[in-house]
């Protein structure tokens, strides 16, 4: 049976797992490494680089490297969020159609869906690759606190990557499906997930095989990209005080320094000091160069990240209150994410449960073994897994005066369905227009405009005869859906719903096309990587063995002509590398192929 792979697609880092012969393993890159750097960028030529080939160029093709896509994907024009990167972040950000948000990269626009789709095609190489067959099947996980929008965007992109996403997952709770598989346990426990952008915090019943949220709750912009930040605010500040320059003005510094920012925090983890030293990172306009050097004290970087650390504190203290538990009902809290490897969080978290957190598990690994859990389980029925999650957000719909009526609680188990009853206000009325929102707001306008729904066709009336019910289903996904039907009648309503954000169907369509026919591209050119290769290899072997040949040969006409025919192919073998064809390639590489068997056979005959 074809493998279904887990994929935890990170701020920072994507790492995919699968499940084999019953046991979860992460699935390392071409490199080694277990997780790869999410991060996209285009080349110069238009190449597309994803990963560490990304990384590596990040400083000096800043503009055209997109990093924390995840921060951005779903969400609208002008949210905060948004307005944020705007400031930070040296590529180019720009408005979409649908009031989403796009990046710019040498000349064009991705979505960003389709960025994250780069990464999550780079995922599905690897453990193609690992496996030796095609991979089409995943579970993505999300954090928790996402709401429908970036689901759903989150899902596009898996789509446009070629991948059909069995489900969403919660990175939490694949987090503690990674601790609780396999095991017999009886706990409850919470999952404390601090990663490159967003923070999480779940607290789950797991019993028999059975996983149960109870509640969960999360800032989708808070993470270590914030603690990096912070560390750039001090370094510019420090720099502009003495310099009088502002080094965030400056796309290549500004990466630079983000670099430096966030292995300086990594090195506090483990050392009490850390020395940045960026050389030549200014150059004025009388060719005075600038080099930035300073010590950074880990109570220093305590103190300029207090306020975060303890951020995720107070979420932590409101998600036990809606779960109604009290600390010492916790029975076990675990770690996941990197920043979780800082002392100062490690310090925060083990204050507040007053015990211990557990890090037997390996924060960076344990979201993506999850997802592979989950998948084996959707397709494997014999997996005794069942995951019961539950909403981050209250659904609802604004009412007269701009109010919002809760139509599904916060914290309600998924997959889960609630109706309500409209009502025609105005005689002959034949369409009532709905907007559906997340978010725990009473003020419509303050929580997430999810869509616009317009029930058309309604039946000719006096005001308030015609009763439609409307039903909002929210999926084991957490993806919203609304169904309606005119209660008299039983007909069923037609729905026409605006994306307020993310992209039409046939944008999708299009884009899925476009990537699988990059897709062939990519493969064309690395068989004429390949041919390549097999030609440089023959060229060079057959220099190499070539005086000895000669020498075997002993001056015949039959072996002069043998190595005359010899000298043509590796001439034609030379030029042919120069060549995009790959008729020209194969034919030059069969040639070479051909001499060497000819120069094998007659070594071996000399011996
Ligand atoms: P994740 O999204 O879980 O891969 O977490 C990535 C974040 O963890 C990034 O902001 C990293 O800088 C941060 N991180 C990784 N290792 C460490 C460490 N040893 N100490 C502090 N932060 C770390």
């Amino acid at each position: 049976m074809a493998n279904v792979v887990g994929i935890d697609l990170g701020t920072t880092n994507s790492c995919v797992s699968v499940v084999l012969d019953g046991t979860p393993k992460v699935i390392p890159n071409k490199a080694g490494y277990k997780t790869t750097p999410s991060i996209v960028a285009i080349s110069e030529s238009g190449r597309r680089l994803v990963g560490q080939m990304a990384k590596r160029q990040a400083i000096t093709n800043a503009r055209h490297t997109v990093y924390a896509a995840k921060r951005l994907i779903g969400r609208k024009w002008g949210s905060p969020a948004v307005l944020h990167s705007l400031e930070t972040c040296p590529y180019q950000i720009v408005q979409g159609p649908h009031e989403d948000v796009r990046v710019k990269l040498r000349d064009k626009v991705y979505s960003v869906p389709e960025v994250s789709s780069m990464i999550l095609q780079e995922m599905k190489l690897i453990a193609e690759e690992y496996l030796g067959e095609e991979v089409t099947q995943a579970v993505i996980t999300v954090p928790a606190y996402f709401n429908d929008n970036q689901r759903q965007a989150t899902k596009d992109a898996g789509r446009i990557a070629g991948l059909d996403v069995l489900r969403i997952i919660n990175e939490p709770t694949a987090a503690a499906l990674a601790y609780g598989y396999g095991k017999d346990l009886d706990q409850t426990i919470a999952i404390y997930d601090l990663g490159g952008g967003t923070f999480d915090i779940s607290v789950l019943e797991i019993s028999e095989g059975v996983f149960d949220v109870m509640a969960t709750s999360g800032d989708t912009f808070l993470g270590g990209e914030d603690f990096d930040a912070r560390v750039i605010e001090w370094l510019t500040l420090e720099f502009a005080a003495e310099h009088r320059v502002d080094l965030r003005k400056d796309d290549m510094a500004l990466q630079r320094l983000k670099d430096a920012a966030e292995k300086a925090k990594i090195e506090l983890s483990t050392l009490a000091q850390s020395e940045v030293n960026l050389p030549f990172i200014f150059t004025r306009e009388n060719n005075e160069t600038l080099h930035l050097q300073r010590t950074l004290s880990r109570d220093k970087l305590e103190e300029l990240v207090a306020d975060l650390v303890q951020r995720t504190i107070k979420i932590c203290n409101q998600t036990l209150e809606e779960a109604q538990l009290s600390i010492a009902d916790v029975d076990e809290v675990i770690l996941v994410g990197g920043m979780t490897r800082m002392p100062a969080v490690q310090r925060a978290v083990n204050e507040f449960f007053k015990r211990t957190p557990k890090k037997g598990v390996h924060p960076d690994e344990v979201v993506a073994i999850g997802a592979a859990i989950q998948a084996q389980a959707l397709v494997h029925e014999d997996t005794e897994v069942l995951l019961l999650d539950v909403t981050p957000h209250s659904l609802g719909i604004m009412v007269y005066g701009g109010g919002f009526e809760i139509i599904i609680e916060k914290n309600s188990t998924v997959p889960t369905s609630q109706s309500h009853i409209f009502t025609t206000v105005r005689d002959n009325q034949t369409s009532v227009k709905i907007l559906v929102l997340q978010g725990e707001s009473l003020r419509a306008e303050e929580n997430e405009l999810l869509g616009e729904f317009v029930l058309t066709g309604l039946r000719k009336a006096a005001a308030g005869e015609v009763e439609v019910e409307v039903t909002f289903d929210i999926s084991a996904d957490g993806i919203v859906s609304v169904r309606a039907r005119d209660l008299e009648t039983g007909k069923a309503q037609s729905i026409t719903v605006t994306a307020t954000s993310g992209l039409t169907e046939d944008e999708i369509k299009k884009m899925i096309t476009e990537n699988a026919e990059y897709m062939v591209q990519v493969r064309q050119s690395e068989e004429v990587d390949a041919k390549r290769d097999q030609i440089r290899r023959a060229v060079r072997e057959i220099e190499k063995v070539f005086p000895e040949v000669e020498s075997a040969l002993g001056g015949s006409a039959l072996g002069q002509d043998a190595l005359a025919k010899a000298r043509d192919a590796v001439t034609t073998g030379k030029s042919a590398l120069g060549s995009n064809s790959m008729a020209q390639l194969s034919s030059s590489a069969e040639a070479l192929e051909r001499t060497l068997q000819v120069f094998t056979g007659i070594l071996e005959r000399a011996t």
